[in-house]
């Protein structure tokens, strides 16, 4: 991966945007800017200097870390106290010059109480700035070794649904069923799962992130499974919804409008296409069927490093799609007390359409 390409975009970008330096602490910015995979962590971009302020216990894993990504200019600095008061006095005593210089932070990531520590370190040595979201923007498209990387997990996330099938039978908990999936998962190289299992049956696939419980699984009835599996950092995600025992001609009919809305968000997918027409298309088959009042969330989401990143497929969302931009498509209907059905893939945007990830079968599938 391009770390040291990213850092350089970076740097080059704090100038227009009235910064001189950027201080990141969302550790997942952190991850794509230098590679480093740590819990405690600020990285200081600024246009000269780099540096990863991180505490004793990743001495070893940060030195690793940065070689394998080849960001020599980063240096790092192994701290007593937390990376981000480390990283303050820094400043603090950099001072030069006439004006305080600009620290960008980001604001989505640091509370007020560290904010508030922040100024008081600083005592007037740099004043602090909320910076827009550059490395958020910058991820969303993604590089061939990103999408390689949410291939090879997409792939692997897919299998597990194999691994559901031979499980669901009535009388099994759903935690029991998620358990195995997750097993699985960890056996075949997994580093964890993306989100805890959503394993939701009979009126409980009503619940839109019904996480797997102790209930078991009825007689007859939807079950709704969604899950993801990180693999070299990247996520997948996929939601399959099954039935068990023979279903109705309205569960089949439910089944068909969800998996309708779901084709017809993915062939609205294509580079210039905004999020929200891609929203439209599958919210506009399911107002043909009455039920567009039951899809009560968005239509997807960007994913990489994190489960959910931008852009986000939603009413409103003005973003235009672009390829390389990797996201799900999962419209649902919910039916509360009764039944719900999503379905969903990934799908990334290329030259002139998009591309499902590890397509698998989506006619209904009876258990
Ligand atoms: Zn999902
Ligand atoms: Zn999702």
């Amino acid at each position: 991966m391009d770390h040291a390409g990213r850092l350089n975009r970076l740097r080059s970008s704090l100038e227009g945007n009235r910064l001189d330096s950027l201080l990141v602490t969302h550790l997942p910015n952190v991850r794509y800017l230098c590679g480093f995979t740590g819990s405690a962590a600020a990285l200081l971009v600024a246009d000269r200097d780099c540096i990863l302020f991180s505490d004793g216990r990743y001495r070893t894993q940060a030195k690793a870390e940065l070689a394998t990504a080849g960001v020599s200019n980063v240096r790092i600095a192994i701290a007593q106290k937390s990376p981000l008061v480390a990283a303050a006095e820094w400043l603090a005593a950099r001072r030069r010059g006439s004006a305080p210089p600009a620290v960008g932070v980001e604001a989505e990531s640091i509370t007020a109480a560290m904010r508030d520590r922040l100024l008081a370190l600083l005592r007037g040595k740099a004043r602090l700035r909320s910076a827009p979201p550059l490395i958020e923007r910058a991820r969303m498209v993604k590089d061939p070794s990103e999408i390689q990387c949410i291939r090879r997990a997409v792939e692997l996330g897919a299998s597990l649904l194999g691994v559901a099938r031979k499980k669901i039978q009535p009388g099994v908990g759903e935690i029991e069923i998620a358990a195995a999936m997750e097993y699985a998962a960890r056996i075949r190289g997994a580093e964890g799962m993306s989100f805890p299992t959503i394993l939701a049956s009979g009126s409980r696939s009503a619940i839109v992130h019904g996480r797997a419980s102790a209930a078991p699984i009825p007689r007859r009835g939807f079950v709704v499974c969604d899950f993801g599996v990180i693999l070299a950092g990247y996520c997948s995600d996929r939601t399959r919804t099954v039935h068990v025992g023979k279903s109705s001609v309205e569960a089949r009919e439910l089944y068909q409008a969800v998996l309708e809305a779901q084709l017809a968000a993915i062939s609205a997918v294509r580079p210039g296409v905004t999020c929200d027409v891609v929203d439209g298309a599958a919210r506009r088959v399911l107002r043909k069927r009455r039920i567009a009042r039951n899809f009560t969330h968005s239509t997807g989401h960007g994913l990489g490093l994190e489960i959910h990143e931008a852009p986000r497929l939603a009413a409103g969302q003005t973003q235009e799609l672009q390829a390389g931009m990797v996201i799900t498509v999962e419209p649902g209907a919910y039916f509360p007390g009764k039944c719900g059905v999503r379905i969903e893939d990934i799908v990334l945007v290329t030259g002139s359409g998009c591309e499902v990830l590890t397509p698998t079968e989506k006619e209904l599938i009876e258990i």
